[in-house]
């Protein structure tokens, strides 16, 4: 199986398997419900791991937890932590309502303070890091290849976001903040009290959960500068090789609309899974390349709605057709660098030929088993012989027929493409 890999900008062979794979996956900053885009890393990361695993891959999953940070308190002056407690708590309700299971571990920055102080310890000593006025800032001059992820020149970068006359290089970004009046959440450390930066928790919680080196970072495409060639910079400074493949998935773009009809203003993974359903949300995710920006919007949740719909209507087609694609096909479309639109391709022509268990078996990959019982042979072959008997024009013949398979407890619907059969 390969993946692209921002790093060396080309699809890359994994190892074989058994592996082991280990992905570490950047989530969220816990202040609020999630917004939809937080969702699709966590999607493509369940989906990598289902997959791997049924290819016979050692894989895990982690999934991080950002619950120290500006955001969460200036949502919740004096009561950042709890807030941060709650929205972790709704984070995790909602991932897992997405119906694909839990990630191995779900790391969460204010656990691994202790760690966080000893890699920022390590990196002073090296000379990577200083301290100033209880800050510590990573000193970027100090990695020769700074900027290699991101492909970008020291020179040309812009400055980190917190600016700091004291600091030796614009460029040099935050390892430790100290705490400013309003944060009300803090931690001694040997240069005072203060917080980790966002980028260092990433390094130590993949360190702490996978080791030193591992097989796959992913997170979304917004990630790779300042926060991932950041954590590449930490790592390596220490001499750790970190992760081999960086994978970045798309982002999710709102085509301008101001506002969505059916989920208003409020584009939460909540709001939109209790407004479309866990299912078209998947068929959502699944018709794009992980790699590829995605329009959001009720017209594309729409079309999958009706791809959804229309797998649901796969139990009986009336023109049993073989169909020209295996599972080789499949395997084929996944295995390289993950193309779920090209798998969709293959779970559609399973569909259109009524090869229930190719099907279910293909769609369990990404959660999405359909639980619907197919029809007995009998009725199957009640069913065909009403459409032999409405070719002939046997309309008294056919109508019997239909009242039969309803005994049987099967509704028979003609459509464009043949007669299907639906439960009663
Ligand atoms: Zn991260």
């Amino acid at each position: 199986m390969r993946l692209y890999n921002t790093l060396t900008r080309s699809l890359e062979e994994l190892p074989p398997s058994p592996g082991p794979i280990r992905m570490y996956f950047c989530g969220p900053t816990v202040y609020q419900r999630a917004h939809i885009g937080n969702a699709r890393p966590f999607v493509v990361g369940m989906w990598l791991r289902s997959w791997l695993r049924s290819r016979g891959y050692d894989a895990k999953l982690v999934h991080n937890i950002t619950d120290v940070n500006d955001k969460i308190y200036d949502a919740a002056p004096g009561a950042s932590a709890e807030l941060a407690a709650r929205a972790t708590q709704w984070y995790l309700e909602d991932v897992r309502d997405l119906g694909l299971g839990d990630a191995d571990a779900y790391p969460q920055a204010t656990q691994f303070v202790p760690q966080i102080v000893s890699f920022i310890e390590r990196l002073v000593a090296s000379g990577h890091a200083y301290s100033v006025d209880g800050d510590v800032y990573f000193r970027v001059g100090s990695i020769p290849d700074y900027g290699r992820l991101s492909r970008q020149r020291v020179d040309q970068m812009e400055e980190e976001e917190e600016a700091n006359a004291l600091k030796e290089a614009p460029q040099d970004f935050a390892l430790w903040k100290a705490t400013k009046p309003g944060e009300d959440t803090s931690w001694d450390a040997p240069w005072g009290r203060g917080r980790p930066g966002w980028h260092i928790e990433c390094s130590v919680m993949a360190e702490e959960e996978l080791g030193p080196e591992f097989e796959i970072h992913g997170g979304g495409l917004d990630l790779v500068f300042p926060h991932h060639e950041n954590e590449l910079a930490q790592s390596s400074a220490l001499g750790h090789g970190f992760a081999r493949i960086w994978t970045h998935n798309g982002m999710l773009q709102f085509g301008g609309e101001k506002m969505s009809k059916s989920l208003g203003n409020d584009r939460s993974i909540r709001n939109v899974l209790d407004t479309w359903g866990r299912e078209v949300v998947l068929l959502f995710f699944l018709s794009a390349h992980w790699r590829k920006p995605v329009d959001f919007t009720d017209e594309t949740l729409a079309q999958a709605k009706a791809q959804w719909q229309s797998f649901g209507q796969a139990i009986y087609e009336a023109r049993p057709a073989r169909p020209t694609v295996g599972w080789e096909d499949f395997e084929a479309a996944l295995d390289d660098d993950f193309n779920t639109p090209e798998a969709l391709a293959v779970l559609h022509e399973w569909r259109r030929a009524s090869e229930l268990d190719l099907l279910n078996r293909g769609l369990g990959v990404f959660g999405l088993d359909f639980v619907l019982t197919p029809p007995p042979d009998e009725v199957r072959e009640l069913a065909r012989e009403r459409d032999r008997a409405r070719a002939e024009r046997a309309w008294a013949r056919s109508d019997e027929l239909r009242d039969r398979i309803l005994e049987l407890g099967w509704i028979v619907q003609d459509g464009p493409e043949g007669s299907t059969l639906v439960p009663r």
